[in-house]
């Protein structure tokens, strides 16, 4: 054995897995409503809970939006896919077997590409599947676990939600690699419309298969479970290469276990090998029909998939003349490209550009100091737009611009209104302006014959001036258009 096995000679390999809760009305295979929360066992039926004797009937909303993730994802739609019974016995399965799929999913052989920055790592999707999520126990006494629970109580109103398994290739080469899969996944999720995907309620779930080896060895990998924010997915990650490492650096022998990350202590703990030895006797469910989607069907569903984020954030790049930076930010949510796009239409005079300046920076920086979403603010991409027209048109100094949306956000008011209460018009500014420019003009006599001269050098000095005059509040284009005015005289 190598006692000086050093960091640089270990490598990380991750492969994830994704649950996804699909947003669709009812669940997968009863008429029972699909949400979150609500009085325990409310939304139930004889099929959901297993009633000996009852019959699934499948959801074909729930087909459509597995078949648009694998579209989005680059997997090849199976022209023929089977469900499966997965059996195994849990208190949240009144069934006792999960209908899922297992030799032929919906989707296989895709691929995501995550920019991280600036590199591009390319992950494979091994397969994308459908199966029912189980209900959920509330294990009371001890530390909430089952295994030391007093008693535990089952809410079955989550039993039969559709849900999508996403699985990976292990492609992923580091936490921080697994972090932005996950958050670029999520956002290709969102903005196919299919989920909620929101971690804390457990609408999108990432459990991650991580080992560290020397080059070119296999290493033992460790399940790891229970992250339940991006943050936890990049921290249990992290935690985990390093306890691999240590152990290997040590000269000691990894031992293939399921761990539970825990977020308070920072952790990542064994789970009991009991609790997910499992034989799932996988076989054919007989009580569906296979899924073989029509090639008219699956055109269709391909013109409805919209732009995924990733190509939109070139096309923003490309079209609009965006900056990475400023495309990635009025593309980071569904609403918030919504909004980008309703404002760009929205707008008069402003360019693509400068609505994108003004989300990034000024609107951006105001909503996270507020700690706001867009979604909770109080503002209309049509106001926006209206703003932005009005400093890019030079009526409005960007300082005076910046005051007006911190009110808009503060109170809901339109743009234009708050521009008239507190009298910032053109004609105000402007006439301040003039006479400021004047005042520079007859204190800089030399400066002004230089450019009236033709040498145009001493420009940049003298709006300079007048800026600073003005604390700033001058809209630069107007300083121009005066002093373009008063040294023609
Ligand atoms: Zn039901
Ligand atoms: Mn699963």
């Amino acid at each position: 054995m190598d006692i000086t096995l050093k960091t640089e000679d270990l490598f990380t390999t991750i492969g994830l897995e994704i649950h996804v809760e699909l947003n669709t009305v009812s669940k997968m295979f009863c008429g029972c409503a699909v949400g979150f929360g609500g009085e325990p066992n409310t939304r139930v039926c004889p099929v959901c809970l297993g009633h000996p004797g009852t019959l699934p009937v499948p959801n074909g909303k729930a087909i459509e939006f597995a078949t648009k993730i694998s579209m989005a994802l680059g997997c090849e739609i199976a022209p023929r896919s089977i469900f499966h019974r997965k059996n195994y016995f849990y208190p949240d399965m009144p069934k006792n077997y999960q209908i899922s799929q297992y030799d032929i999913p919906i989707g296989s052989g895709g691929f995501l590409d995550v920019d991280l920055d600036g590199v591009v790592h390319r992950v494979g999707i091994t397969r994308v599947h459908l199966e029912e999520d189980t209900g959920k126990s509330l294990h009371i006494g001890g530390g909430g676990r089952i295994h030391d629970a007093e008693y535990s109580l089952e809410d079955f109103n989550r039993a039969g939600t559709p849900l999508v398994e996403i699985v990976t290739e292990p492609d992923i080469t580091s936490a921080e690699v697994a972090r932005a899969f996950a958050q670029e996944l999520r956002l290709i999720l969102e903005f196919l419309g299919v989920s909620d995907v929101q971690m804390q309620e457990g609408s999108l779930r990432i459990d991650a298969n991580i080992s560290v080896a020397r080059e070119g060895e296999r290493g033992t990998k460790a399940e790891v479970k229970n992250m339940n924010s991006m943050r936890s997915v990049l921290r249990a990650l992290l935690y985990e290469e390093q306890r691999q490492r240590e152990v290997l650096q040590g000269d000691g022998v990894l031992e293939q276990s399921t761990r539970h990350w825990d977020e308070k202590a920072g952790v990542t703990q064994p789970l009991r090998t009991k609790e997910f030895a499992f034989d799932y006797r996988y076989f054919p469910e007989p009580d569906l029909v296979p899924i073989e989607p029509s090639v008219e069907w699956l055109r269709q569903l391909t013109e409805e998939i919209p732009e995924v984020p990733a190509e939109r954030r070139k096309r923003l790049v490309a079209e609009m003349n965006l900056t990475a930076y400023d495309a990635g930010v009025v593309s980071s949510s569904r609403a918030i490209a919504d909004f980008y796009d309703a404002a760009v239409g929205a707008a008069r005079s402003s360019t693509p550009k400068q609505v994108a300046n003004w989300m990034s920076n000024q609107l951006a920086g105001l909503l996270s100091e507020a700690k706001q979403s867009l979604a909770e603010a109080k503002i209309s991409p049509r106001s926006f737009a209206a703003l932005v027209d009005a400093v890019s048109g030079g009526d409005l100094s960007r300082v005076h611009g910046n005051e007006v949306l911190i009110e808009m956000l503060a109170t809901g008011h339109e743009s234009d209104a708050i521009i008239k209460d507190k009298g910032f018009g053109e004609t105000t500014d402007r006439g301040a302006v003039e006479s400021v420019v004047d005042d520079v003009l007859s204190a800089n006599p030399d400066v002004v014959a230089r450019l009236k001269s033709g040498d145009s050098k001493p420009m940049g000095f003298l709006v300079g001036l007048i800026m600073k005059a003005t604390r700033g509040q001058a809209n630069p284009i107007t300083v121009r258009e005066i002093l373009d005015l008063r040294l023609k005289d």
